[in-house]
């Protein structure tokens, strides 16, 4: 479903992503893990259009990305994208974060967004929270509703860039919750994360990136107990 063969980015020199070739299937759960400055966001922005590459090709659902002929809003409507920084309107209450999208992009009606919000909401345990602005609300809580608005546009795939970093331990374990049990319902998941836990229990693929290469994937097994490279083995260290 996103087939990513030999694409190199830049900005200016070095190469931000180098020859990534990546297939990710339907109902897969992919995670991406890398240090810092290594190109994980960059990729995930690729993927759904934001950013532009230079070379190589992404297809997601039979459809290149780089063909201006693409609707990219129109793709980007089976993308959803959580970031680290959640990027809620600090203005609106939780519940008119979620029902922006639908009202905007696919021009439902207030009812209708917010009766379909509230069963977003409590699937992400924030039902009581729905009139609160995001001020009010701990980062756990902000994620939560990121996660719903994300959810709300029923898409095929769901980008979650580094979700739980800012993060405190507990509320990291109700994210992580949540994105098992979506990656166990068959949601597509490509996940920027260090939590191996996560990686352990619902990863079909697990990518490391160095400076913009793969450098290793493979499943856990392979990845975690059986890897091949230095770089791998160095950096598995550090975050272990
Ligand atoms: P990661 O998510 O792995 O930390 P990024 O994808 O954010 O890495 O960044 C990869 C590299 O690309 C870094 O060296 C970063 O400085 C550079 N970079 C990212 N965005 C831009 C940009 N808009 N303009 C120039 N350089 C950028
Ligand atoms: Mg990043």
């Amino acid at each position: 479903m996103i087939t990513i063969t030999d694409v190199c980015k830049w900005y200016g020199k070095p190469e931000v992503l180098k020859n990534i070739n990546v297939t990710i299937e339907r109902n897969q759960t992919v995670v991406i893990c890398g240090p810092s400055g290594s190109g994980k966001s960059t990729l995930l922005r690729c993927i759904n259009g934001i950013e532009k590459y230079q070379k190589g090709e992404i297809i997601v659902n039979g459809i290149s990305l780089n063909d201006p002929k693409t609707d990219l809003y129109k793709l980007r409507r089976n993308i959803g994208m959580v970031f680290q920084h959640f990027a809620l309107y600090p203005h609106m209450t939780a519940l008119q974060n979620i029902c922006i999208a639908p009202i905007k992009v696919l021009n439902w009606s207030k009812h209708k967004a917010e009766k379909e919000a509230m069963v977003f909401l409590e699937q992400v345990g924030m039902g009581s929270n729905a009139q609160a602005h995001p001020a009010e609300l701990s980062g756990g809580q902000q994620q939560r509703v990121a996660i719903g608005r994300a959810l709300i546009m029923k898409p095929q795939i769901v980008l979650f860039d580094e979700p739980t970093s800012a993060l405190d331990p507990e509320a990291i374990k109700g994210i992580l919750d949540i994105m098992i049990s979506l990656a166990k319902s068959g949601m597509t998941i490509v996940c920027v994360t260090h939590e191996m836990g996560f990686a352990k229990e619902v990863a079909d693929n697990i990518i490391f990136i160095d400076k913009g290469e793969i450098i290793e994937q493979g499943a856990y097994e392979e990845f975690f107990i059986n890897t091949k490279t230095d770089r791998a083995k160095d950096f598995l260290k550090q975050i272990l």
